[in-house]
């Protein structure tokens, strides 16, 4: 588990767009798509900010010398993909508590999540309603025995504290320049947002793009941060293009010509969301001339081979 505290370089790339120096933006993308730890099985899965949140877990589970990991997530799940190549890599039990039941042939994620060892418990989706329940809770015991659970999506404590360093690295990489304006990335539950909010000094905003449809995305972040921060920070909801997973043909226009452009890959759940919002925004200015501008590429291309597969090939596949 070395590997974890080495990492492979994470760098802050500049963006050059016509756009953005039109509006005298400087705007860098955090490359955390290339923290990744590539298995034969499943090249994709262990990168980005589930990288970022699995590490002190996983670190956890091993000091406390737990059998195994357990997990929750829907179909397509970064988390669990994630989770399941952790567990390939090193040398653990994982379990997938899956939403909704299993179709075989399974799909490109729980297929990979599969090759790399992780067992697959599909629960109904009234049931993964009330998997929190100690009914439930015993069920899973009963059945697995005894293991280290991490909440879906992976967010917990030792998840933000990953994610603080994510913020650290960006500001040791800025350092001399002073902190960024605006840092903004995708938000789900919001734990990585909140690690992130935890590390960024005040002058800083702080924007989590969410992905999901509804309100609850601040209340979350709140509560996970317990006390308050030194950064502002504001949720953007106009990001998510009608839900989760929902998408527009000029999403996936904008997603295929940034490929061309820049050979950088964005997924249609997350990243692509939030670069396609940023670019809109930008053009209502949104951001002020002069701003420093940080954007957070969270990985989770390996989403892109299951959107691909139910869509019909719409984004370049990575390799
Ligand atoms: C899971 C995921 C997110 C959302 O992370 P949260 O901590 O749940 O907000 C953002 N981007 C990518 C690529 C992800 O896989």
């Amino acid at each position: 588990m070395e590997r974890l505290h080495e990492h492979p370089p994470s760098p802050l790339i500049p963006l050059s767009h016509p756009l953005l120096r039109r509006k005298k933006l400087r705007v860098w993308i955090k490359r955390d798509d290339l923290l990744r730890l590539p298995l034969p099985e499943s090249p994709w899965a262990f990168s980005g900010n589930k990288w970022r949140k699995l590490k002190y877990n996983l670190l956890a589970a091993k000091e406390k010398g737990a059998a195994g990991l357990l997990s929750y997530g829907g179909a397509y799940s970064n988390h669990l993909a994630a989770l399941a190549a952790a567990g390939r890599l090193f040398g653990i039990r994982t379990i997938g508590v899956v939403r909704g039941e299993l179709r075989e042939p399974l799909n490109p994620t729980l297929a990979a999540a599969r090759a790399c060892g992780m067992e697959l418990y599909p629960l109904t989706r009234r049931d993964y309603r009330q998997k929190e329940n100690p009914a439930l809770q015993e069920q899973l015991r009963e059945h697995f025995g005894d293991y280290f659970a991490i909440p879906e999506g992976g967010t917990n404590g030792l998840a933000l504290r990953g994610c603080r360093e994510l913020g650290e690295e960006i500001l040791a990489e800025l350092s001399g320049k002073g902190p960024p304006d605006y840092v903004l990335l995708a938000a789900g539950t919001g734990g990585t947002a909140a690690g992130l909010i935890q590390a960024m000094p005040a002058g800083c905003t702080v924007q989590p793009y969410a992905v999901l449809k509804g309100d609850f995305l601040h209340k979350n972040i709140a509560a996970l941060l317990e006390s308050s921060a030194h950064c502002h920070w504001e949720v953007e909801h106009r990001a998510h293009l009608g839900g989760y997973a929902k998408h527009t043909s000029a999403l996936i226009d904008f997603i295929r010509d940034f490929h061309h452009k820049y050979q950088l890959w964005l997924d249609p759940v997350y990243t692509g969301k939030l670069f396609f919002r940023f670019f809109q925004k930008i053009e209502k200015d949104a951001y002020p001339p002069g701003s420093r501008i940080v954007l957070i590429h969270t990985g989770g291309l390996q989403g892109i081979a299951g959107f691909n597969e139910r869509f019909g090939d719409l984004i370049p596949n990575p390799t």
